[in-house]
């Protein structure tokens, strides 16, 4: 293979030499930034440094007003640089001033020049800072540039990690990270945890970046790209894999990866420049990384994290640490703090350590968001810096309720927090105490309290809340977490692990509700739409894809033989899909039947009301079903034509209001004159206010998450039904916007010494 004699070799073999030399730690960092700056034709390099207050400090320039070092200063997620530091990625941009995030320093003089390429300083996952070079003309910087420059990033990196460039801070500004910081985030689910830091990448440390033969280096790769192939053929092969159909899928990825010439060849290169292969590994992963992030396709974004595990795992056998000393070493009460993660690798750590999860990216919807709020952890997503600003073993508090991450807390601040966990503690354990009492109201009314879920991780919720059953399984989170669709099998045997877990308690298993905000990477059938939550989703998309349901309805049939078996349908707008559900349900068991499986002993069918147009035809579809049951949130959300995942829009309407109230009405009623079981399985169930709404209209079902069938029931115990019935129903007799119906009802709640 040809040895490179050019360009990044020679950078590097300049920059070993100055790394070599004794030179103080200031004057080693002026000659670095000078180096590079004439090997990349630029007019100017400069670094910036990462302090531990989230400030970026320039620490040296070739080419900017000198003056400005060790003044010039920017807020992580400020300005160009503090945008690569918070979401280490690169900027390459011809014109740097017209970016959105451009803010000008002046003290730097950098006013006159137009191009701009920046790449994080990373090291093991954490950005120290930030390295840029800049040109006066308008300019892009070439592939090979970017790679240069990351590579040299890498070298400054292990500078200020060794402690090199401490000595340059001033007093009180340090780099290291001993300080209290605090990071605002989004919050993705609520709950208060304490614990500390475990990163979830953890920081493979690669200290020796030079490579003295490259050959000697290639063939070190290509022993431990073996040792990765057969690992993960060892794994596949193995029968005891954890959640099975969950994790198999994502190591059938892993397999197609490990195999991709392209990740070799790159990695090859990255050898031949100079590199052991272990800093070719992680260069080549953080490239990867940088130039996929950007991408909004979800399909792409999920298969980073399998990406990032693959070369984490190979790293590993270069630097010869044992795969699984993670989960050996996690403290007792762990809060995982990560840029991003794959939802399989949130089922990894064992549950009853965690306390918490951060994440620096991340959506509502994400998959691992989805597992985090199956597991009952808090979550705060969008905290920015939080990989960068924290340490294994910090001490850290997630506040999942503000969307608060507070890094190395004061005493002061960890007492308050410590309380409020307490008070926490003490209201769960009132809510146990009641756990195995039938929910039952004052004056005699039973309400059937049910809990919501989706995956295998959420079972364990059933005994531990007290639900009477499941009321929705979400069966799409299976298909959500995993690379590529389940197998048959693989569902089959997670109804079958539901249907066990019940025990003799009714589940109602909903079809696959993808699309809208559900969407599965791996299937891009819907394509980009305009308005997905109006789109090709749900029961729609089922019944053009038959075969989907087909697979998915037969493996409930054989998971169900011998007992009950109910199946709700969501998103039903006309009653005809009913009836094409029916007969494809209908095909099934009757195939089955051929072949002599044994068949649920009865079969119940069911109907989500989401859709607006159904309550103009509520009787025939009471006629049309053995239950329904409404999804809240979608009916609210297209009624009120609010969007539900719009954080802006979220308190703006009420549906604890007369519209939607008397509109929930006219669905019990109808119900109760068809005799067809009513029950509401949306997040309006899981709160006490409007669970008491719900019951005034006369639900007596309903179904919520686990954690909510606590305060939901302790309220019921007190509840006066007939009482409240009337007091609701007066107030929705009167004109529509003359009683404040929710403040009507905290009244209420708290006079009759209610708790909600
Ligand atoms: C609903 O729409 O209220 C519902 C329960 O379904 P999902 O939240 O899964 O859309
Ligand atoms: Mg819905």
């Amino acid at each position: 293979m040809r040895e490179h004699t050019s360009g990044p070799r020679v950078l590097l073999k300049r920059l070993r030499e100055l790394m070599a030399a004794s030179y103080e730690p200031q004057d080693r960092l002026d000659r670095i930034v000078r180096q590079i700056a004439r090997n990349m034709v630029a007019e100017v390099c400069s670094i910036y440094a990462l302090r531990a207050d989230g400030i970026l400090e320039l620490f040296a320039t070739e080419g900017l007003n000198p003056g400005a070092v060790h003044n010039a200063q920017l807020r992580l997620g400020d300005g160009l640089v503090g945008t690569i530091a918070a979401s280490a990625q690169v900027l390459n941009l011809s014109d740097a001033q017209h970016h959105p995030a451009f803010t000008l320093l002046p003290e730097t003089g950098e006013e006159i020049y137009h191009s701009f390429l920046g790449v994080p300083i990373l090291r093991a996952g954490r950005t120290l800072g930030v390295l840029v070079v800049q040109n006066e003309t308008q300019r892009h910087y070439s592939d090979d540039e970017v790679e240069a420059l990351e590579t040299t990033a890498m070298i400054l990196a292990e500078m200020i990690a060794t402690g090199d460039l401490q000595r340059l801070s001033k007093p009180g500004m340090e780099l290291d990270l001993g300080k209290s910081a605090s990071i605002s985030g989004l919050s993705f689910n609520e709950g208060i945890g304490l614990g500390y830091v475990v990163l979830h990448e953890p920081r493979l440390l690669v200290t020796n970046l030079f490579n003295e033969d490259a050959e000697k280096e290639r063939q070190r790769l290509d022993s431990a790209l073996g040792s990765l192939r057969l690992s993960i053929d060892d794994m596949l092969s193995r029968g005891d894999v954890a959640f099975e159909g969950e994790h198999r899928d994502v190591l059938e990825t892993y397999r197609m990866f490990a195999h991709d010439r392209g990740w070799v060849r790159r990695l090859e290169e990255a050898i031949n420049n100079g590199l052991t292969a272990e800093a070719a590994v992680e260069k080549v992963q953080s490239d990867m990384r940088s130039r996929m992030m950007n991408m909004t396709d979800p399909y792409l974004r999920e298969r980073i994290n399998d990406f990032e595990d693959l070369a984490n795992r190979l790293t590993r056998l270069l630097i010869g640490r044992a795969p699984d000393q993670i989960a050996k070493t996690l403290p007792e009460n762990a809060i995982v703090v990560a840029r991003h993660m794959g939802a399989a690798e949130l089922l990894d750590y064992p549950r009853e350590k965690l306390r918490g999860l951060v994440l620096e990216d991340g959506a509502l919807t994400s998959h691992v968001t989805i597992v985090a709020r199956a597991m009952g952890i808090p979550v705060v997503g969008q905290a920015r810096g939080s990989v960068s600003l924290s340490e294994n073993a910090d001490a850290i508090i997630v506040d999942g309720d503000e969307g608060q991450v507070h890094l190395r807390p004061q005493q002061d601040l960890r007492d308050a927090y410590a309380e409020k966990v307490r008070f926490r503690a003490k209201r769960q354990q009132f809510f146990q105490t009641n756990r195995n009492k039938p929910a039952v109201t004052k004056d005699g009314v039973g309400i059937e309290l049910l809990m919501n879920a989706g995956l295998a991780v959420d079972l364990p919720q059933m005994a531990g809340s007290g639900a009477d059953g499941i009321g929705l399984f979400r069966t799409e989170l299976q298909f959500m977490v995993v690379a590529a669709f389940p197998r048959s099998e693989a569902q089959e045997k997670l109804y079958r692990q539901v249907l066990e877990a019940a025990k003799n308690k009714p589940v109602t298993f909903r079809t696959l509700d993808i699309g809208g905000d559900k969407m599965l990477p791996y299937f891009r059938g819907a394509g980009q739409e305009e308005n997905p939550a109006l789109g090709w989703r749900a029961i729609r998309l089922a019944l053009d894809r038959p075969g989907l349901l087909r697979v998915q309805i037969r493996a409930l049939l054989k998971a169900a033989g011998g007992g009950e078996l109910r199946v709700m349908l969501p998103m039903i707008t006309d009653l005809s899909e009913i009836r094409k559900a029916r007969e494809i349900i209908d095909r099934e068991v009757r195939h089955l039947s051929r072949f002599a499986y044994k068949l649920p002993t009865r079969l119940k069918l069911g109907a989500m009301i989401e859709v607006p147009a159904l309550l103009w035809q509520l009787d025939e579809l009471m006629q049309a079903v053995d239950f329904v049951s409404v999804g809240s949130n979608d009916l609210f959300q297209f009624t009120m034509a609010t969007d539900r995942s719009n954080s802006q829009l979220s308190s703006r309407f009420d549906p604890v209001s007369a519209p939607f109230l008397r509109l929930l009405r006219q669905i019990v009623e109808a119900g109760k004159r068809a005799n067809t079981p009513v029950t509401l399985c949306g997040e309006l169930a899981g709160r006490p206010i409007s669970a008491m709404a719900l019951v005034a209209l006369g639900f007596r079902s309903i179904s919520m998450a686990p954690a909510a069938i606590g305060p939901v029931k302790s309220m019921l115990l007190d509840l006066n039904v007939e009482e409240v019935a009337k007091l609701v129903g007066e107030a929705l007799d009167k004109p529509a916007g003359q009683v404040n119906i929710r403040d009507l009802l905290t009244d209420y709640a708290k006079a009759a010494d209610i708790s909600v």
